[in-house]
C-alpha cells in the first residue's frame, strides 16, 4: 500500500520561517489562506481590485495586487481558476519571483500540460485537496479535514517536499490523510473523476433516472426526491463506510436491486466510454479542446450552462427546496447572492 502520512510524520518548522502568498480568494483560495492562518503561518493574499478583495480584507488579511504579493512571498500559492492562470502567471508572477522560492498548485493542470513553464530556478509543488475548498474550510472549522495529494515537480533547494507537505499540514489535510503523487497523475485521475464519476456521471445518472420516471409519467416531485434528493443521503452512507455500509442500511430488497440491475446501467459499455473519456485526457486531446473553448470566449460551455439550468429536475428542485429549508446550506446561499 501507499504511505498516507498524518500529522505525526510531518514537520512545521520549514514553513514556519516562510511568508504565504494565496493568490486568489476563491473556493480553494479563501479556504488555504483562512486555514494556514490559523494553523499558525504567516499568510497574504494577491488579488485584482473586486469583489473577492473586499471579502479577503474583511477576513482581516493584508491584499496586494498579484505582482506585489509575489514580491513579498516566499511561498506563492496559486488558486486562480486554471484557465486564467497562464496570463496572471506570464505577466504579474513569473516577473517577480526570486530563486529559491516556491511556486504552488491546488491542481497539476497548466504545468502538466505546458499553459505554464516554471522558471528553472524555484521550486515547484502541488497540494491537491480531494474535496471542494468550502469543505476544505468546513471541515477545518469542524476539527477534521480534507484528504490531500501533494507532488513535486521542481525541488532546487532541496528543501521543497518538506515545505509540500508542511502547507498540506496547516491546510488540514494531514488529520486525513496526506499522500504523494506528481503532477501526471493528480492531472489524469483528477480530470478523470470529476468527468466520469463525480461530477459528469453523477449529474448524467441523475437527470437519466428522472427522465426516465417523468417520461413514463409519474411525478416530477417523486421522481426528484428518489433520483436527486436521496443522492446525497447514500453517498453519506457510502463516504462512512463503504458500499458495505450502503448495503447494511439499505432493505435487502434495494440489495438485491442494486446486485442486478446495477450492472446493467453502469456496464462494459460504459467502462469503455471511460477509458475513450482516459485515453483523451491522457492524449492532451481534453486539455486542448478546453483551452481553445476559452480562448474562444466560451461559446459552447455558455450554452450548454444556459440549458442545464432550465432543465425540469433543477425547477422542481428549486420549488421543493424552498419548501425544505433545512437542506440549505451557506455555500447555496452565498450563490444566491452573487447571481
Ligand atoms: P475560484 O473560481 O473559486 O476562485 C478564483 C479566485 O481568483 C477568485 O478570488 C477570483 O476573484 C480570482 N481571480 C480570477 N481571475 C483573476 C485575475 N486575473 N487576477 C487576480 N485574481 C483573479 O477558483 P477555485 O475553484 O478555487 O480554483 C482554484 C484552483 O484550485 C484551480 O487550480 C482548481 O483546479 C483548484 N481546485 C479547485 C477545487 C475546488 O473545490 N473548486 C478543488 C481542487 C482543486
Ligand atoms: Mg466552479
Ligand atoms: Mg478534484
Ligand atoms: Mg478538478
Ligand atoms: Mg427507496
Ligand atoms: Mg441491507
Amino acid at each position: 500500500m501507499s504511505k498516507v502520512l498524518y500529522e505525526k510524520d510531518i514537520q512545521k518548522e520549514v514553513l514556519q520561517e516562510k511568508k504565504v502568498a494565496i493568490v486568489g480568494y476563491g473556493s480553494q483560495g479563501h479556504a488555504h489562506a483562512l486555514n494556514l492562518r490559523e494553523s499558525g503561518y504567516d499568510v497574504i493574499v494577491g488579488l485584482r481590485p473586486g469583489k473577492s478583495q473586499q471579502k479577503a480584507e474583511e477576513d482581516g488579511f493584508d491584499v496586494f495586487p498579484v505582482a506585489e504579493a509575489v514580491q513579498k512571498a516566499d511561498v506563492v500559492m496559486i488558486l486562480l481558476p486554471d484557465e486564467h492562470q497562464p496570463t496572471v502567471f506570464e505577466e504579474s508572477i513569473k516577473p517577480n519571483l526570486q530563486p529559491g522560492n516556491a511556486v504552488a498548485f491546488a491542481h497539476g493542470f497548466n504545468v502538466h500540460f505546458s499553459q505554464i513553464v516554471p522558471p528553472s530556478n524555484v521550486d515547484v509543488f502541488l497540494v491537491a485537496p480531494k474535496g471542494p475548498g468550502h469543505l476544505v474550510r468546513r471541515t477545518f472549522e469542524d476539527g477534521s479535514g480534507v484528504p490531500s495529494l501533494y507532488g513535486v515537480y521542481q525541488d532546487v533547494t532541496g528543501k521543497c517536499k518538506e515545505v509540500a507537505l508542511a502547507y498540506a499540514q496547516g491546510i488540514g489535510s494531514a488529520r486525513a490523510g496526506v499522500l504523494e503523487t506528481s503532477f501526471q497523475e493528480e492531472t489524469e485521475t483528477d480530470l478523470f473523476g470529476e468527468q466520469a464519476v463525480l461530477c459528469g456521471g453523477m449529474t448524467s445518472l441523475v437527470k437519466a433516472g428522472f427522465e426516465t420516471l417523468t417520461d413514463a409519467g409519474y411525478q416530477p416531485e417523486v421522481a426528484y426526491f428518489e433520483c436527486l434528493h436521496e443522492m446525497k443521503l447514500i453517498v453519506d452512507l457510502m463516504y462512512e463506510g463503504g458500499l458495505e455500509n450502503v448495503r447494511y442500511s439499505i432493505s435487502d430488497t434495494a440489495q438485491w436491486g442494486d446486485f442486478v440491475s446495477g450492472p446493467r446501467v453502469i456496464n462494459d459499455e460504459t467502462k469503455a466510454r471511460m477509458q475513450e473519456i482516459l485515453n483523451e485526457i491522457q492524449s492532451g486531446a481534453f486539455a486542448k479542446g478546453w483551452v481553445l473553448e476559452n480562448q474562444a470566449n466560451r461559446p459552447e460551455f455558455n450554452a450548454i450552462n444556459a440549458r442545464e439550468k432550465k432543465l425540469q429536475v433543477e425547477q422542481v428542485g428549486r420549488e421543493l427546496r424552498e419548501l425544505m429549508p433545512f437542506v440549505k446550506q451557506p455555500l447555496q446561499e452565498e450563490q444566491k447572492n452573487k447571481q
